[in-house]
């Protein structure tokens, strides 16, 4: 059944984004016109341009942006404008070479890239703030700009996080705030390992080069540090802009299988999220897919794709091509996941800089490119169809930064990722055309049917109770293996595991927990857990690898044993029963989840082999999307081909 709750209808836009200090004056209007036999109706402006705008200190030039935007606005175009904080002018690195950020090792990055500053530094983050008041009053209730991006990609090329001075007593200070005192954050620690109890907040270290790994403690909160920071200085932006530019939305670009930044709180002060879709930065459509579900599911709501992949990209180290259609497909894809817009990048193919081979809807010499057609065709798609929004997922997968980051940081089994984790999980719904929303850690799951907790390692406490009361209401919870495991603090529980509430609510416990050794790994060949777990029945086998656990049921009921190895006959899956619901323990990772979701009955056969989505229009009907994503005819449909039918 779907439910129109928690829906906002948009109409899907297409636009592209424009450098008009790239190219000559002249060429602005014929641009504009191109845009629009494109059917583009927004682009977006100035994310890099802080050089132009404030060619001295102080000295501002808005007069050829004021010019760019009349002559886009007089052809039809909406803007979006950003704040052009993402590369900093060389005046600015100049007079301060402490803005550059410092990388681990406690080198000092070089300017002449982007994203070179530390958020930490007073003279970036008064410059910064200076640029976006004067643009913000400059531009902020022209009639063409509709909204406002904030900088542009927090964190792209691993920039998230800086080990300066300034970074340095910026963690001191968030640790005095988050404990307290020095006693708690000891104690939540575990200092007395290898003798690092502090005394004086100056003396807490930052991540460096050591001949042994610092304290995982330490070395979370500087991840959840960086994040904050950067949710901080985005935060200074906001208020800015929220007095200057009135009545306009506010949102940021976030990026591709970005784990830097804790994207649930960088999302909460944004009206919605943007999203810079590069399909060639993911192995496939389905993490294509998990990527703009998250996307959707940080806010809630409908997103816009602020950039989109053209064709192949100058980043890529290999530089796939991109078939004809392809484009296409990818812009209806974004759609299908509830996207409201999808934003090109970019407009023309750069002749200079670092992003000379990265495609553009037009090539070097201002002639269409493949991107430009596809461009085109998509618009054409979308005016035959009304406004259509994404309606409300019936499954949950929880997704967290702060389990990801602990496992990250102590994986255990090298090759264990959370990510790979979630993609797994995903997987299983995406195959089957079942609609996915994910959920941050302490979330409520009334409405869903089912929830899935990935290896929710961390503790929080309390949060068991919700989950136990949605269960007894009808819920089917699949918690998987590392979860309850450490505190917030990230040191191992004293509880029993799973810890937290989690052993009483899923009837079980973890008796013993094991690494699962890579097939290539040949040394001690006898010491393996196994590779094989039997349903109880006896009448279904998985191979399982990564991580393996010997579970004791309390009150659940065994659905699995392992088959061989050293845990021959132990449990490996559990079910409890509660209310009208039930409680799912997965104490092994099985190499394919979808044989034992689709065996256990947790989710129908697909019907398709194609991707299809369902979408609500404004005017009250019903459509399904279905995608092709191969380049050979599937089910009647042409390779890279679309078709939407109306439903109701
Ligand atoms: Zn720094």
């Amino acid at each position: 059944m779907l439910s129109v709750e928690r829906v906002i209808v948009m109409p899907p836009l297409l636009g592209c984004a424009y450098y008009p200090e790239h190219w000559p004056q002249e060429r602005w209007a014929v641009d504009a016109a191109l845009m629009r036999q494109a059917g583009l109706r927004v682009v977006r402006l100035a994310e890099f341009a802080w050089d132009r705008m404030e060619p001295q200190p102080g000295v501002y030039d808005f007069g050829w942006l004021e010019q760019a935007i009349t002559t886009l606005s007089a052809a039809g175009l909406q803007i979006v404008l950003c704040t052009p904080t993402a590369t900093p002018p060389p005046w600015l690195t100049h007079a301060h070479p402490e803005i550059c950020r410092v990388t681990l090792d406690g080198t000092r990055v070089s300017p002449g890239a982007r994203r070179q500053a530390c958020a930490s530094v007073p003279a970036y983050q008064e410059a910064a703030l200076r640029i976006t008041e004067q643009i913000a009053w400059h531009f902020g209730e022209h009639p063409a700009v509709i909204g406002w991006q904030i900088d542009n990609e927090f964190g792209v090329g691993e920039t998230t996080r800086c080990y300066c001075d300034y970074c340095r007593q910026g963690f001191q200070d968030w640790l005095a705030e988050r404990y307290g005192s020095l006693d708690a954050l000891n104690a939540a620690w575990g200092t007395q390992f290898w003798g690092m109890t502090y005394r004086d907040w100056r003396h807490i270290p930052i991540p460096g080069i050591t001949n042994e790994p610092q304290s995982p403690s330490m070395r979370l909160d500087y991840r959840r540090f960086s994040s904050d920071n950067w949710v901080r200085f985005q935060r200074q932006q906001i208020a800015l802009l929220r007095q200057y530019a009135p009545g306009r939305w506010i949102t940021h670009n976030l990026m591709i299988r970005h784990w830097s930044l804790n994207y649930w709180r960088l999302a909460q002060e944004l009206d919605f999220v943007s999203y810079d879709n590069y399909p060639h930065g993911l192995s496939d459509p389905c993490e294509v897919a998990l990527n703009l579900d998250l996307m959707w599911s940080l806010k809630r709501r409908s997103f816009w794709v602020m950039e989109q992949q053209p064709g192949p990209v100058n980043w890529h180290p290999q530089r796939p091509p991109v078939p004809p259609g392809q484009v296409r497909v990818w812009t209806h894809q974004a759609i299908a996941h509830g996207a409201e817009a999808v934003v090109y990048f970019r407009f023309r193919a750069g002749r200079f800089g670092q992003e000379q081979y990265h495609t553009g809807l037009l090539k070097w010499d201002a002639t269409p490119d493949q991107g430009y057609r596809e461009a085109q065709a998509a618009a054409a798609d979308l005016a035959r169809l009304p406004d259509l929004a994404r309606p409300a997922s019936r499954v949950g997968i929880v997704f967290d930064y702060d389990d990801l980051w602990s496992i990250e940081l102590e994986p255990v089994q090298r090759d264990f990722r959370y990510w790979d984790l979630v993609l797994a999980l995903y997987r299983v719904f995406w195959e089957a055309n079942v609609p996915v929303d994910f959920l941050p850690r302490g979330c409520d799951p009334s409405g869903y049917d089912t929830l899935i907790v990935p290896a929710a390692i961390l503790i929080h406490p309390g949060e068991v109770d919700a989950w136990r009361e949605w269960v007894a209401r009808g819920g089917r919870l699949i918690v998987t293996f590392r979860s309850g495991v450490r505190e917030l603090s990230n040191i191992a529980t004293d509880s029993p595991l799973p810890g937290g509430g989690l052993s009483d609510l899923l009837g079980v416990r973890v008796q013993d927990f094991c690494a699962v050794p890579a097939p290539g790994f040949t040394e001690w060949p006898e010491h393996r857990p196994g590779t094989q777990v039997q349903s109880v029945k006896g009448d279904h086998t998985l191979t399982y690898h990564l991580w393996a656990e010997a579970l004791s049921p309390i009150t659940a009921e065994p659905l699995y044993r392992y088959g061989d190895g050293l845990l021959a006959g132990q449990v490996a899956i559990t079910r409890q029963r509660l209310g009208a619901g039930e409680a799912i323990y997965v104490g092994c990772w099985p190499v394919n989840f979808g044989e034992l979701f689709h065996r256990q009955g947790w989710i129908a056969q697909k019907s398709s082999r194609l991707e299809q989505a369902q979408l609500l229009g404004g005017d009250g009907t019903l459509w399904r999307v279905t995608l092709n994503h191969s380049l050979q005819p599937v089910e009647g449909l042409a390779g890279l081909e679309v078709r939407y039918e109306r439903l109701s």
